[in-house]
């Protein structure tokens, strides 16, 4: 029986997580559950799957959950919390599921304690890949990708990775694949969050729709699989049935196929190196019209092409291309700047921050404040 933590367990990867999990009673057990504020979702999954522990990060939304909570289950608060459970001698298996930079010390926590980490949250691993990896190797922590392209590559690299050229990973392009540039500058919010293929959380769906999320996934395969930007490829795929391509010296390509349901890698983070049901159904490529390829265009969807620059960069600068883009995609969730502007402000705060050695996890933190402190003020010349 493996003692599961789920960090975020409120959002999409979490629910779908126990989702997976509830399948699975006779090995999986849920030790402890954190979310940030909405603690009316988090006693229903209170008394949907009693854990040990629930973190509310908010105080006053731990206060709410104590009181109407009355089972056994101990209520934390605060952000420290996340890191001792994600650490905690109890807990076997972290589903890292907070979204953005929120998710970093929790996940780094893990990595020193040497727990198998299920890694919904890109963002860690691009504000901290090179910590993050030597805490993983240093511990013998297992490190397992739970976005779709990352996971079909971990899968197709279970042979080993002799001969392998290049990774390739799929976009679906997003709502605004097609879309001329003089349309985008007045899309909505709502607009931009109605991803085709994919039900996700609004930060990330705004990423999809900027390509900025295969931009942090083309950071997060560096980390993860070792390779040089020159080896990471990015194609547009809009029916996300092919979740990445691996390609070898002899001309072989692995790929991973299937439905677009994130319950299939999250299932394969759980189960790996075996398998098990995971609730979706079965591909039948005789029911899919057709499967389209396309080059990515940098031109249209800069922020791809920004995340490049910063990985070729190095040191800080996927740091603070990422740390910006929370704060710009937070101001456009909010009204405050047009879907075209998140770009811009990312390209700005990357010119104006410079790109300096990440050793520590302060130096992480100092780098992202003070990038989000720039794209800030770079939002407010831009309003006034
Ligand atoms: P979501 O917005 O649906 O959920 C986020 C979760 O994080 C919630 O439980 C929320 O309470 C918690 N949270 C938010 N801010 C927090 C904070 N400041 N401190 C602590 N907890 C906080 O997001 P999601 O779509 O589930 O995505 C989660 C992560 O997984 C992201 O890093 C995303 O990039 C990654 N991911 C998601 C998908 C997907 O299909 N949703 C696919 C691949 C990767
Ligand atoms: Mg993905």
């Amino acid at each position: 029986m493996k003692n599961i933590t789920i960090l975020g367990a409120t959002g999409s990867i979490g629910l779908s997580t126990l989702n997976v999990v509830s399948l699975h009673p006779d090995k999986y057990q849920i030790f402890a559950l954190s979310a940030n504020t909405n603690w009316q979702k988090m006693l229903e999954l209170c008394h949907a799957h009693k854990p040990h522990f629930a973190i509310m990060v908010d105080v006053a939304a731990a206060e709410q959950l104590q009181n109407a909570l009355n089972s056994e289950t101990i209520v934390l608060s605060g952000e420290a919390a996340l890191s001792e459970l994600a650490a905690h001698e109890q807990t076997d298996y972290l589903m890292a599921a907070i979204v953005g930079a929120a998710g970093m010390a929790s996940t780094l926590a893990a990595a020193q304690a040497g727990k198998r980490i299920m890694l919904a949250n890109k963002e860690s691993l691009v504000l901290a890949g090179d910590i993050l990896m030597d805490a993983v190797r240093h511990s013998g922590a297992e490190l397992i990708p739970v976005d779709s392209e990352h996971s079909a590559i971990f899968q197709c690299l279970q042979g080993g990775t002799k001969g392998l050229s290049k990774i390739q990973l799929t976009a679906s392009g997003g709502p605004f694949l097609g879309v001329p540039l003089t349309k985008l500058a007045t899309v909505t919010p709502d607009e931009a969050c109605a991803h085709p293929n994919w039900v996700m959380g609004r930060k990330i769906s705004v990423d999809s729709a900027t390509m900025m999320n295969k931009g942090l996934e083309v950071i997060e395969a560096h980390f993860l699989f070792g390779l040089s930007h020159e080896n990471i490829d990015v194609v547009v795929h809009p029916q996300s049935i092919i979740h990445s391509f691996a390609y070898f010296d002899d001309g072989s390509v692995l790929s991973q196929l299937g439905l677009p349901d994130m319950r299939t890698a999250i299932s394969y983070a759980l189960s790996h190196p075996e398998r098990h049901n995971s609730g979706v159904g079965m591909l039948d490529l005789t029911q899919k019209k057709s499967l389209e390829f396309y080059p990515p265009d940098l031109d249209a969807f800069s922020c791809l092409r920004l995340a490049y620059d910063a990985l070729k960069a190095g040191k800080s600068a996927a740091g603070t291309l990422s740390a910006a883009n929370e704060i710009a995609v937070d101001a456009f969730l909010n009204n405050k700047i047009g879907f075209l502007e998140i770009s811009s402000i990312l390209e700005k705060t990357l010119e104006a921050v410079s790109v300096v050695s990440l050793d520590t996890l302060d130096d992480v933190m100092e780098n992202d404040q003070l990038s989000r402190q720039v794209a800030r003020s770079i939002i407010e010349a831009t309003c006034a």
